[in-house]
């Protein structure tokens, strides 16, 4: 480990944040965390009810761009009768993309560490059953080699595709089970139901991505927390400083430089300063006339993603299911591309999630929707029947199986949707000094991965 005794501030304690302070520690900087709220991990926060006041769980959704518009039953009464004890809920759906980008094991294996990880291959929901795997060896013999060559392009074809729309490309080569792939595969690879927003480039390296690695989706035993609080452990331990319940006010720029940031409790001057903040609101921190017009008008037009979500919890489910994730695509929903893709997991059904009482089997399962459908009640309820419907399709007795069923809404899942009309921003800012992580800034991946790959990415420039 290098000393290079240089201090660093970073803004927010989310998976980008941790990820940058470990790593930044790790390198021999003095590193502090400042986080607004009383817990690390942002939107890589699991709920459990039985350390954690339950009332608090649609506030808490609030505080991170979320509602909880349904419930089975109604929400009083999920309280009254303690209906969610010895259960751990994420905010909403989570399963990390697998294959090469799939970097937090890489990151605890610095730290000599690892975080257990279920994994899944991704199966298909059909009218009346699944395939599990999507793909078939037969389908991949048929029609890999239609699309092989792109797939394993270079960067620089890669790049060619980078603003080619998914909606050209499919009506190129998509055919049969093919058109099926592409159609279902670059929806769930950036959470957005429009194909004409979906860059081919960006398709076709998440699709090489998975070709090597994990599995394509994983699960940390435990849920998402298992990840933050294992880095902000690390953190502590290695004389990093986590201040919580300390929100940062203002960004200190001088001249095209950073100085330090300030809360409540006054200025404190930093050689670095990393904003982990969602990338929108940097501008409440920082002046905007220290970065130049196209990067302000840039960063202040990115849109994020959404979706509605769906916890059920059952007490029996076919073990033909268990530990396996499933893709769905429900045509003509009258939402922004009229298709909706979205997923239903039993990885967290598995006894060994550890997420669920004995005797109860915890199904998570998400539907794709701008940000705006997100909010917008009628929307929502048709996709909380493509939810519902798709689950139906798998276990068609779910009714009778039902404990539970929690309903969160979300609309920032990615902080910024990576799509052609999104530029990211990159890690490095305009201001020297100033730096970002998280889902919100140009990295591999999206959600957590991206997060991850940011720090990492930072690592190797200070
Ligand atoms: C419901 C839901 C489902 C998701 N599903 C998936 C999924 O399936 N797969 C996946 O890979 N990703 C998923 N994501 C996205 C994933 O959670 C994020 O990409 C990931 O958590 C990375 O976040 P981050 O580090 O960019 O920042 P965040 O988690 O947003 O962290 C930012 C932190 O900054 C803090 N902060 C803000 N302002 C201040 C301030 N002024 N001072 C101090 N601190 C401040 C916040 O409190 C927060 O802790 C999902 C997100 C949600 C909400």
């Amino acid at each position: 480990m290098v000393k290079k005794g240089l201090s660093v501030g970073v803004v927010g304690a989310g998976i980008g944040g941790l990820t940058a302070a470990t790593l930044l520690l790790r390198k021999g900087f003095d590193v502090t965390v400042f986080e607004k709220e009383a817990f690390v991990g942002g939107r890589a926060l699991s709920f459990d009810p039985s350390s954690q006041d339950l009332a608090e769980y649609r506030n808490l959704l609030s505080k991170f761009n979320m509602s909880l518009p349904f419930s089975e039953p109604d929400w009083d009464t999920i309280l009254s009768k303690k209906l969610l004890s010895g259960y751990t809920l994420d905010l909403g759906f989570h399963a990390i993309g697998g294959g090469a980008a799939s970097n937090i094991n890489q990151v605890f294996s610095e730290l000599k560490d690892h975080v257990d990880m279920l994994e899944s291959k991704l199966g298909y929901i059909m009218e009346q059953d699944f395939n599990y795997p999507f793909l078939s060896m037969f389908d991949k013999i048929r029609i890999l080699p239609d699309i092989l060559h792109l797939v394993l392009s270079g960067e620089s074809t890669m790049k060619k595709l980078d603003n080619v729309s998914m909606m050209e490309t499919i009506e190129r080569y998509g055919k049969g089970k093919m058109r099926l792939v592409l159609e279902v595969f670059s929806r769930v690879i950036t959470t957005v139901n429009d194909l004409s927003r979906i860059s081919t480039g960006e398709t076709f390296r998440s699709l090489k991505n998975l070709l090597s690695g994990s599995n394509p989706v994983g699960y940390p035993v435990g849920g998402l927390k298992s990840i933050s609080l294992k880095l902000a452990d690390f953190i502590r331990q290695n004389g990093g400083i986590i201040r919580l319940n300390t929100p940062v006010k203002k960004i200190v720029v001088d001249e095209n430089r950073v100085k330090g940031v300030l809360t409540d409790e006054g200025e404190q001057g930093f050689d670095v300063v990393v904003s982990n903040v969602l990338v929108q609101n940097l501008f409440k921190f920082v002046d905007k006339k220290s970065f130049p017009d196209s990067y302000v008008n840039n960063v202040e037009s990115l849109t994020g993603t959404g979706s509605l979500c769906a916890y059920y919890s059952l007490d029996k489910v076919d073990p033909r299911l268990i530990g396996k994730t499933f893709l769905f695509i429900e045509r003509g929903v009258g939402v922004e591309g009229d298709d909706a893709v979205g997923m239903i997991d039993f990885m967290t059904a598995s006894p060994y999630s550890g997420l669920a009482p004995e005797h109860g089997f915890l199904v998570q399962s998400y539907v794709i929707c701008t940000p705006d459908e997100a909010k917008n009640k009628e929307v929502l309820l048709r996709l909380r029947e493509v939810l519902d419907k798709n689950l139906w399709r798998l276990i068609p007795d779910f009714r009778e199986r039902l404990r539970w069923a929690v309903y969160p809404a979300v609309w920032h899942l990615d902080g910024v949707a990576k799509t052609i009309d999104n530029v990211k921003p990159g890690v490095k800012t305009p201001v020297n000094g100033l730096y970002l992580v998280g889902d919100c800034v140009k990295a591999p991946g999206i959600g957590v991965n991206c997060a991850v790959n940011s720090a990492r990415m930072l690592q190797t420039m200070l």
